[in-house]
């Protein structure tokens, strides 16, 4: 049950007269608490690939004359995965605090939307990204904002399309006019599907319907948290559409912007 938090700012009392100015503080704490809830789980994610690492770099140094070539050499292998997980952490952590420092600035550039689009649909590596990502984008668009950003959205919704979408079905990445000027960006997979209950909460930083998966698959759980803020900056839409078993659609709807780009300049 939620109890609201309340301060007395000001006492005045006269002869036959007391006056309290109460002080409604309960959106106040609900950002303190997000934030230390924050830094005790971003402290918990490092903490874990760090723990493995000590504990890998130990059993090597104490046991190096009894450890055989194999078993050392899977024990370097796990090293280098954990490290790779905490770069990745470290790097999403990144991002999230900067597309969260810039989330009131509104981007003043205007770009074409298809060449990043593409981009970040297809190159990268790691996945079988050329192989397996379709993509359907007939018309371009231009938008106000930040290249780079737009870039990682989609990157990040790719990414997840590929994880959790079945191995050997295709990724669809479309583009296509909306309503009230808007453009639509979708991505969707043909993978297990998410159940109701979680698709609220899919957003909040380090929320996963599956712990395990997430990370054995090199998830960070900051992917769509950061995906958030970048629609938000855009004044954009963010719609999730998903049938368990059948597959997962996000969509992103933004304005299309009124200008075109200024010419390169050669
Ligand atoms: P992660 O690094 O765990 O992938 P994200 O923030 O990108 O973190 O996603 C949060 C969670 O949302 C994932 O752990 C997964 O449970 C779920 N999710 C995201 N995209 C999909 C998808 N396309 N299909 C099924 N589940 C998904």
């Amino acid at each position: 049950q939620r109890r609201d938090i309340w301060r007395i700012s000001r006492q005045s009392v006269g002869d036959d007269l007391a006056v309290i100015e109460l002080i409604n503080q309960t959106a106040e704490a609900d950002i303190s608490r997000a934030h230390t809830d924050f830094v005790a789980n971003a402290s918990h994610e490092l903490r874990t690939p760090l723990a493995s690492i000590i504990g890998y770099v130990e059993t090597l140094d104490d046991d190096s004359d009894s450890i055989d070539p194999a078993t050392s050499k899977r024990f370097l292998e796990r090293i280098r995965q954990e490290a790779n997980r905490l770069q990745n952490l470290v790097s999403d952590l990144m991002s999230l605090s900067r597309v969260e420092a810039e989330k009131h600035d509104l981007p003043e550039t205007v770009f074409s939307l298809m060449p990043v689009v593409e981009r970040a649909a297809r190159d990268g590596a790691g996945h079988d990204r050329f192989a397996r990502v379709e993509l359907s984008t007939e018309e371009d668009f231009h938008i106000r904002g930040d290249e780079r950003q737009i870039e990682q959205l989609v990157r990040n919704l790719v990414d997840n399309a590929l994880k959790y979408g079945a191995p050997d079905e295709k990724v669809t990445v479309e583009l296509k006019s909306a309503r009230n000027r808007q453009v639509c960006l979708s991505v969707t997979d043909r993978g297990e599907g998410i159940s109701p209950e979680h698709l609220p909460h899919l957003t909040r930083r380090f929320y996963r319907t599956d712990p395990g998966r997430s990370r054995a698959s090199g998830g960070t759980g900051l992917g769509l948290a950061i995906v958030k803020h970048i629609v938000e900056r855009h004044r954009g839409r963010l719609d999730i559409e998903s049938v368990v078993g059948k597959g997962t659609t996000f969509s992103v709807r933004f304005p299309v912007a009124q200008s075109t780009p200024e010419p390169d300049q050669d």
